[in-house]
């Protein structure tokens, strides 16, 4: 059911080697140009027939009624709403640690550079909702958001036919216990051209975050610039370092818990231990049979982007996993803190024997918004950082400007662009050749 790949003996980049799932972006900018293109042009209109198309439900309008949030929010499972509330507390906790000061430099004597945080001042929240349900995502998406002060705040999500064409109520109820009033039932391409152009009652958002599919990825790779984006997420993925001292169990629930997702999700196990990985097999043959979503999980682990992968020993595994720079790795070893502490490529590391992915996709209070596809060795999660803007705010006095123009009247000179010294010495006359 998943393949091994033995990486014993051997030195140098495994990226090569590693499984990773490969997705075609490019071909479906091709396609979600002119839906883009359409949003730009014929705003609402276009978005009515696209939920006709897509999601085959008809829409008299895009934006939810107020009514209909909390009404959501009203018919919500009490389970549901508790764990929702608990998710949202504890994730506030960590965000708002997260949030930055303004720092003020003095570079010289009368000079200083003054780094202000300001929140984008309106972000457009995608919620997925083609074939599965994330109240979690509005979770991940929003608190952050909230916590670096943006002001203005809306979600868009797939209109559902099974809910006359609403987006799913579960994701209603969690915009409700949010605070998010401004919702809207687009999914796809088409929600991303909305909040890039503003369609309707939905002006147009500097920002726009959040996962979804590969039309959802394409129509950020594409409208890119005219809106700032997260990141395009491409298809799930954990890793996994386990030693033989891992419960085989624990690793096998939780490479299967990641296929869930998607057939084309990654699930890799990192581990020096031939016993470890004939027992994981041995759990996985029992274990995805039982699973609801085994057909699935069976596609997703069978696949060319999920694997086990043979090393050395912990050195190596931890070169193998630092390589392939894991959305989620987990640390399953003797000392799991101590390596930790050793890896610098990951979207999350998840430490020791409890504190599984599903965790923290939900209740961990950290981001589930993540970077795949080996992004991890240049990017961050989803976190207030994302929604912050640093400004530097420059304030000199006459000496210290005075003090600093040769040293400007020179690199001017020297990068050919005279008037840039001349708008300092018309301040404070040509200075005297720097020396020493
Ligand atoms: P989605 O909301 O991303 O996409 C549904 C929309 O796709 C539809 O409304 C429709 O407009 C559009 N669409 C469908 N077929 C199309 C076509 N042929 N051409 C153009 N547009 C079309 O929902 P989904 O499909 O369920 O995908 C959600 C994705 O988000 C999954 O891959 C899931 O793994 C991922 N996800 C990631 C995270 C994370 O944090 N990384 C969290 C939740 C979900």
């Amino acid at each position: 059911m998943i393949s091994r790949i033995d990486l014993r003996g051997t030195t140098g980049d495994p990226r090569d080697a590693l499984p990773r799932a490969e997705t075609d972006v490019e071909a479906a900018v091709q396609k979600v140009r002119p839906i883009c293109e359409d949003v730009r042009h014929r705003g609402v209109e276009a978005l009515i027939e696209y939920a006709k198309r897509f999601d085959g439900v008809d829409l008299d309008g895009i934006r939810v009624p107020a009514e209909e949030i909390s009404a959501a929010l009203r018919g919500l499972d009490p389970a549901v709403r508790a764990a929702l509330e608990e998710a949202i507390r504890r994730t506030r906790l960590v965000h708002r640690d997260q949030r930055r000061t303004d720092t003020t430099t003095q570079v010289v004597p009368g000079g200083t550079v003054t780094e202000r945080w300001v929140p984008v001042d309106r972000v457009g929240l995608y919620v997925p909702g083609g074939r599965a349900v994330y109240p979690s995502s509005v979770v991940m998406n929003a608190v952050p958001a909230q916590e670096a002060g943006v002001g203005s705040l809306a979600v868009a999500s797939p209109p559902q036919a099974e809910f006359g064409g609403l987006p799913h109520l579960t994701v209603l109820a969690a915009c409700a216990l949010l605070g998010v009033d401004e919702v809207y039932a687009v999914g796809g391409a088409q929600a991303i051209a909305m909040f890039a152009y503003g369609a309707g009652e939905c002006a147009r958002a500097d920002m726009v975050t959040g996962p979804g599919n590969i039309w959802v990825a394409a129509a950020k790779r594409l409208l890119k610039g005219v809106i700032g984006i997260d990141a395009e997420a491409g298809p799930t993925e954990i890793a996994v370092l386990a030693d033989d001292t891992a419960d085989p169990g624990y690793v096998a629930a939780d490479l299967i818990s990641q296929a869930e997702h998607d057939v084309v999700a990654a699930s890799v196990l990192v581990t020096p231990s031939t016993a470890l990985a004939d027992a994981v097999e041995a759990e996985l043959r029992t274990r995805v049979p039982a699973t609801k979503h085994a057909e699935r999980v069976t596609e997703a682990l069978s696949g060319p982007q999920s694997g086990i992968v043979l090393v050395d020993d912990l050195d190596h595994g931890l070169a193998v996993v630092d390589a392939y720079a894991a959305e989620h790795l987990e640390i399953m070893v003797a000392d799991p803190q101590a390596t930790a502490a050793r890896v610098r490529n990951a979207g999350a590391v998840f430490v020791g024997d409890h504190s599984p992915v599903s965790l923290g996709d939900y209740l961990a209070g950290s981001n589930h918004v993540l970077p795949t596809g080996g992004c991890a060795c240049h990017s961050s999660g989803l976190s207030v950082q994302t929604f912050l803007r640093g400004i530097h705010v420059v304030h000199y006095d006459r000496d210290a400007l005075a003090e600093a123009a040769p040293h400007v009247v020179a690199l001017a000179e020297a990068e050919d662009l005279p008037a840039h010294g001349e708008a300092v010495t018309a301040r404070v006359g040509r200075p005297a050749a720097h020396r020493g």
